[in-house]
Parts: structure tokens; C-alpha cells; sequence
């Protein structure tokens, strides 16, 4: 049985030797697929870590990671740097940009790093071509493909993964140093039960109604979401609306 010390160790050791295709096998296990964005993410993360002059991540906040949008990048960030929206160490700023800074808290350090991605680069290529045709059609469109070209779909953006880890980093990514931004440290907060569905929320999540404690969802107030189209307000009570 592997040692539960340290449940990053096998990630740790891959960054140490530069593993990246077992990085990205890895980071592949919580995506769900292979493509160009998570591979970009994981040799970010590479990048990144030799930059900051660091091999490893604890995922207790010292490194932390701003990402500024949320596709496939963020997954091979969160995978590979152990920086994840539970343990408060991936910050999102919802730029729409395919960029993170990470940022080293103890050695005052940070660097941003910029994945430089052309679709018409794809197009050059006709594997690329094929690629970016069936995505259109299976994405965009939401076209139900047959099986046989969604096999051929995958097996496509497998190739073009594993291909963008072994072009020159200079080709696929833009690292810079820049100047740490002084991040807060995720408070904690206690938990208030709300007296109308008997939920527990955060304080800072609580209002009082009638002298009562009532959460955002109970009190029909505003809240704010992150999810495909970046963070946005639902007004009212939608989620649970009959
Ligand atoms: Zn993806
Ligand atoms: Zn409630």
C-alpha cells in the first residue's frame, strides 16, 4: 500500500524528474479527457514551479495560483500544482484570459504565465484541421456525433496533447516575473443554521430576517455563481424553483 503521508508524492516526483506526459496522464485522471488547454496547464505549472525556484506544492497556501478563466488550463493547474478551489490556494479572476500567476508567499516571488494558443496554427496542420472540425461540430453545435467519430475525435486531441509537451516552451507559453500581489490568507468562519431551511452556511453568508438568521438562498437574495459563461449573479431563488 502507497504511503498516505503524503498523497502528492507520486506528482511531486514527476515534477522533480520533468515527467511532463506522466503530468499530463495525471492531470488527464481529473479532467476527464486529453487536450491542447490541460496539457497548456500542466506545463504552465511546470514552468511556473521552475520559475519560482520550487519543486512541489503542499496545497496549504504557500504557493498560491491565480487563474483567469475557467477551461480545461485551470485542470491541469489544479492537478499539477496541488492549487485547488477547496484548499483556497487557486484564486479565479474571472478575466476570460488563458493565464495564471502563481505566486510563492514565503520567498515573496511570483510568475505569470501566458499560454499562447492559434486556432489558425490548427488549421495548418490536418490532423489539427480534423481535430478542430469535430470539436466545432461536437462543442459548439452540440451535435451528437456517432461513436466511431468521437473515438476519432479523442484519439485526435490525445495526439495533439502529448505534441504540445514536446514543442519549445518559448512556443506554447509567455512566463515573466512579476511582483507578488499580498494575498489574505482564506479566513474561517463559523457556521449559523438557517432558520428556514435548517442548513448551515457561513456567517458571512447569513442575513436576519425578523431577527431570524436566513440564508441568501431562503432570503431570495442575490448570490453570485461560477460556471461556464465566468461568475455571474442568480437573483432569486432559481436552483430549487419548481
Ligand atoms: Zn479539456
Ligand atoms: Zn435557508
Amino acid at each position: 500500500m502507497k504511503s498516505k503521508k503524503d498523497p502528492r508524492r507520486e506528482i511531486k516526483e514527476l515534477l522533480a524528474k520533468g515527467d511532463l506526459e506522466k503530468l499530463l496522464d495525471k492531470a488527464a485522471e481529473i479532467h476527464g479527457h486529453y487536450c491542447s488547454h490541460v496539457a497548456l496547464g500542466v506545463r504552465a505549472t511546470y514552468a511556473a514551479f521552475r520559475g519560482l525556484g520550487i519543486a512541489e506544492s503542499t496545497g496549504m497556501e504557500e504557493i498560491l495560483a491565480i487563474v483567469e478563466c475557467n477551461n480545461c488550463f485551470v485542470d491541469g493547474i489544479q492537478a499539477i500544482s496541488g492549487c485547488t478551489l477547496g484548499n483556497n490556494a487557486l484564486i479565479y479572476k474571472d478575466l476570460g484570459k488563458t493565464a495564471v500567476t502563481f505566486i510563492n508567499r514565503k520567498e515573496k516571488k511570483a510568475v505569470r504565465v501566458i499560454a499562447k494558443y492559434d486556432p489558425d496554427d490548427m488549421d495548418k496542420d490536418p490532423e489539427g484541421k480534423e481535430a478542430m472540425e469535430l470539436f466545432d461540430r461536437a462543442v459548439k453545435k452540440r451535435e451528437k456525433l456517432a461513436f466511431k467519430e468521437r473515438e476519432r475525435m479523442m484519439e485526435l486531441w490525445t495526439k495533439l496533447s502529448f505534441a504540445i509537451l514536446k514543442k519549445p516552451e518559448n512556443a506554447v507559453l509567455d512566463v515573466k516575473k512579476v511582483k507578488p500581489l499580498v494575498m489574505e490568507y482564506a479566513p474561517i468562519f463559523e457556521s449559523i443554521r438557517c432558520s428556514v431551511c435548517g442548513e448551515d452556511a457561513v456567517e458571512t453568508r447569513i442575513g436576519m430576517k425578523e431577527k431570524n438568521p436566513v440564508c441568501l438562498e431562503c432570503a431570495g437574495d442575490t448570490y453570485w455563481i461560477v460556471a461556464g459563461r465566468g461568475i455571474h449573479p442568480v437573483a432569486k431563488r432559481i436552483i430549487n424553483e419548481k
